[in-house]
């Protein structure tokens, strides 16, 4: 008999659940990597993250093979394929038990009752392990037994439960007495598999595998950890970790995050300020899983907080368009927007900034901005990207009223201040004086042929934002 691991978003041997336990069967071990084209409905993937996915598979092929588990690819057109697919390898490589690691948001939860359902009647165990949070969703409650609607009190919680467990993650699984007769996977396969693709080239910025992840993970705690808090808001610094590609793809898990931070801190990171904050943040990433499965209309592109439903979202192509393009006039989006579109990523801090000016300067639908960060980002989670929209949008869980609307313009003389950022991403800008480079068009001599004035006025469309949310009839 066969044991079967569907790798999904936990492209890694070590502390991997479901492969660990398969491994433990003793018996062969067979693992699969279904590409779906047309994904589970949502979204389009980011080519930079299907190329992601590629150069990941790459290596977990070869890792697997030092373990004698051999990888099967299966490509199929729709997610409804994905189950049958899975019955067929159960009886061509007489299967009886069946590993994965769970994803929790809704279409990945039926197609998985689905999977559950076709190889149960085939007599297949089939067991649903936790890696993508370290408190799996539902465990995480009020006193009246209600999820937290706010992050401070979860994060409270989380760490009450999770701290006192001495987190270890698990090691490499057991290596297999030998391989199942499989044809091996090969490079070309693997590439044929994701060619049609094309993607600017981002692997010297962003290398695949578990051992980049870990490399990554080691450098920051040793020399980016401590000042985390103090630099994490600069995005001309490299003042975060880089790692949410690596979490997003699951190269690196959760828990082998957190235990770095424990053990570098020797358990004491209530002292340390900036593991304290990258705890925090790590905490945000759990608290947006935990949110899909609690508040389930969200994914189906509803708003968590059903009230604000009713707000006048507009969806103007013109203005949504020179937004994407990072052709706002404000120099500060228009370089997150630019960094976003070549790298495949954009810093945190500006991540809330450019939301904030599609919907609170511009009112235009969160979604529109959703969907655009999933189509670009190397990192695209639904969970989080969800989450983070929704919260600037005040439509989510940020616990600040609506009238939290943050002015692009002190944003980036606060965070780039020098402009290095700005100048960095828009060429247009290189020799404007630091006096005007936050917002070029407050200089009568600069010429809008070279960089455009701001297309929205900041201090009327913060006012009318706030007037048409005052409106809303609130179901509270
Ligand atoms: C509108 C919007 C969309 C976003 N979309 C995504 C997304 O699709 N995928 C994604 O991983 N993150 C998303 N984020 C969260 C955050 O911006 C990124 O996780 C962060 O910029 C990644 O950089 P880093 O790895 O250097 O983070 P660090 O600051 O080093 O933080 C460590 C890790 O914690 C997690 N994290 C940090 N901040 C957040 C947060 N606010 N919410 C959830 N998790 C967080 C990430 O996994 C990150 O890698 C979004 C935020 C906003 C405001």
């Amino acid at each position: 008999m066969t044991a079967l691991v569907w790798f999904r978003n936990d492209l890694r041997v070590r502390d991997n659940p479901a492969l660990y336990k398969a491994a433990e069967e003793k018996q062969g071990v067979l693992a699969v990597y279904v590409h779906c084209e047309a994904y589970v409905g949502r979204f389009p993937i980011a080519p930079a993250r299907l190329d992601f996915i590629r150069r990941h598979l790459l290596v977990l092929v070869r890792e697997l093979a030092q373990l004698n588990i051999p990888l099967r690819l299966i490509a199929v057109n729709r997610a409804e394929q994905i189950a049958p697919a899975l019955a067929a390898l159960v009886t061509q490589y007489n299967i009886d038990k069946c590993f994965f690691n769970a994803e929790y948001p809704l279409d990945e939860l039926a197609r998985d009752h689905q999977v559950n359902q076709l190889l149960r009647a085939q007599g297949v165990l089939v067991k649903r392990c936790h890696d993508r949070v370290i408190v799996p969703p539902g465990m995480i409650r009020t006193g009246n037994g209600e999820p937290y609607k706010v992050f401070t009190a979860f994060k409270r919680k989380w760490l009450q439960t999770v701290m006192p467990l001495h987190l270890q993650p698990l090691g490499l699984p057991d290596k297999q007495a030998q391989p199942m007769p499989v044809k091996p996977v090969t490079q070309a396969d693997i590439n044929r598999l994701f060619g049609e693709h094309s993607v600017r080239d981002l692997e010297h910025l962003w290398p695949a595998g578990e051992d980049e992840a870990c490399a990554r993970l080691d450098s920051f705690i040793e020399s980016g950890l401590t000042h985390y808090q103090d630099k994490r808001d600069f995005p001309a610094l490299q003042g975060t970790s880089t790692l949410s590609p690596y979490l997003a793809i699951g190269s690196l898990s959760p828990r082998q995050a957190i235990s770095s931070v424990l053990c570098y801190t020797q358990g004491d990171w209530e002292s340390n300020a900036g593991a304290s904050c990258w705890i925090s943040e790590l905490i945000w990433r759990e608290f947006y899983q935990h949110v899909v499965v609690d508040f389930p209309q969200v994914c189906k592109h509803r708003a968590m907080q059903v009230h604000t439903e009713a707000f006048p979202w507009k969806k103007d192509k013109k203005q949504f368009s020179r937004w994407c393009q990072g052709n706002t006039g404000i120099p500060l989006v228009d370089a997150a927007m630019r960094q976003l579109v070549m790298t495949g990523w954009m810093h945190n801090r500006l991540r809330m900034v450019v939301a904030m000016f599609l919907t609170k300067n511009l009112q235009i639908d969160w979604r529109l901005g959703e969907r655009f960060f999933m189509e670009h980002l190397i990192d695209g989670d639904f969970a989080a990207n969800n989450g983070g929209w929704q919260w600037s949008a005040s439509t989510g869980t940020d616990a600040a009223p609506y009238f939290r609307v943050f002015n692009p313009i002190s944003q980036s003389e606060r965070f780039d201040p020098q402009g290095d950022f700005i100048r960095s991403w828009i060429p247009e800008l290189a020799d404007v004086p630091l006096k005007y480079i936050h917002n070029p068009s407050a200089d009568k001599s600069f010429s809008s042929l070279q960089y455009p004035a701001p297309m929205v006025d900041l201090a009327e469309s913060r006012k009318s934002t706030i007037a048409l949310f005052s409106q809303l009839p609130s179901l509270a």
